[in-house]
């Protein structure tokens, strides 16, 4: 298949990797291949090259580049902020999360109840919104850290995250957010209004930039306990030779996604909102899942009654294009969506769902191609349901 006849709407999967971040990386690939704890001119260029790309991820978040540590991606991200947290005190041994987290949180949370925690799984209503009442009532004085997703990687449902990093930091108990999906997506200063956070999650490859590099925040009073031990890198917070082009990538790709952030707010906003609307007035029994009025600008989850999504993915396919029946993660098994059974929808709805997700590199002429495609496909399927 072509590239040029490729049509992808799964950007909350991955994306297409920016021209200029592969062109900003290309140099640490190869000439420039000095190890950062060097002493000579050589080493200092790759060390001076990081230092770079940690400033430019700080001003996207609005933080210090004191701040940000570079790590092998968002997952490692999550994980680290929560072990973190659990190594600081024996007697705080308790996790407060929900259950509409990324796998990456959800399977490490499991494996900890497994290991002796208590983990405290709060639940969604049918919009996949969590309630803060609940939420303060979960909080205990055992209570090492609650995490909670900024924006949901299959509905886009947004989190109030300010409120609930007040809430949580009442109690005098740290927290984390998984800022995978939001990270260039809508605006976020840690700096100003979101001080109450102690860890953030990011991933690159989300962000137009290639797989297998991410950063976590830790705030400059929040303690941080490494759990990769050896040389001194990242200030002591992760050991291991920094992976240079990667983190250079990664300062690009911030640096991008903070001068595209207003054009994803708009045009991939106008180009979400009209797949969306017309795909409600012109394919029958299709509702949208999740909050609608506290979303990502670039998502939608849409069910289509009746209908099995993984037929229509392989149909989609066929015709060359990419969306998601639920989280990547999960795609290959017969279980339905855990998010969108958390916020109470039934196997069927959850299994008659897809998502499509949109990005700077996607086009209205696609959004048109798209629509034309996915009716014809729907179409065909109920005629088939019909004639069985
Ligand atoms: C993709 C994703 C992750 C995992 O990031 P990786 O870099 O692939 O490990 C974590 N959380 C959310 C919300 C994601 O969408």
């Amino acid at each position: 298949m072509s590239d040029a006849s490729l049509i992808y709407f799964d950007n909350n999967a991955t994306t297409k990797t920016d021209p200029a971040v592969v062109k900003a990386m290309m140099p640490y690939l190869t000439e420039e291949y000095g190890n950062p704890s060097s002493a000579y001119r050589f080493g200092k260029h790759a060390a001076e090259a990081v230092e770079r790309a940690r400033g430019q991820v700080a001003q996207l978040l609005g933080c210090e580049p004191k701040e940000i540590l570079f790590t092998s991606c968002g997952t490692e991200s999550n994980n680290a902020a929560i072990n973190s947290a659990l190594t600081m005190d024996p007697d705080r041994q308790h996790v407060i999360t929900t259950r509409v987290e990324h796998s990456a949180i959800i399977k490490h949370g499991e494996w900890l109840a497994k290991r002796g925690c208590e983990v405290t799984w709060l639940g969604v209503d049918e919009k996949g919104q969590i309630d803060l009442k609940e939420l303060e009532r979960a909080i205990r004085p055992d209570t090492a850290i609650v995490s909670a997703m900024w924006a949901n990687n299959e509905t886009g449902v947004l989190f109030p995250v300010e409120e609930i990093a007040a809430i949580v930091h009442s109690k005098r108990v740290l927290f984390h957010t998984d800022a995978v999906q939001a990270v260039g997506k809508v605006p976020i200063n840690l700096a100003h209004a979101h001080s109450h956070i102690n860890f953030l999650s990011v991933s690159g490859h989300k962000l137009h930039c290639p797989k297998g590099v991410g950063v976590l925040y830790v705030n400059r009073r929040t303690r941080f306990n490494p759990y990769l031990m050896g040389g001194g890198q990242e200030h002591g917070k992760r050991a291991g030779t920094e992976n240079v082009p990667y983190c250079v990538a990664l300062g690009e790709a911030a640096e991008l996604a903070g001068k595209h952030m207003a054009h994803e707010d708009h045009a991939v906003r106008a180009l979400r909102d009209d797949f969306e609307s017309k795909v409600l007035e012109t394919i029958q029994d299709t509702h949208v899942n999740g909050d609608r009025d506290h979303r990502l600008p670039n998502t939608t989850s849409i069910v289509f009654e009746g209908i099995d999504s993984e037929a229509v993915l392989l149909l989609l396919d066929q015709a060359g294009i990419c969306c998601s029946a639920g989280s990547a993660c999960t795609t290959g098994s017969v279980h339905p969506s855990h998010v969108l059974k958390a916020m109470g929808f039934s196997t069927e709805r959850a299994r008659s769902s897809l998502r499509f997700s949109f990005s700077r590199y996607n086009t209205a002429a696609e959004v048109e191609r798209g629509l034309e495609i996915l009716r014809g496909v729907i179409g065909k399927l109920r005629r088939m349901s019909m004639a069985a």
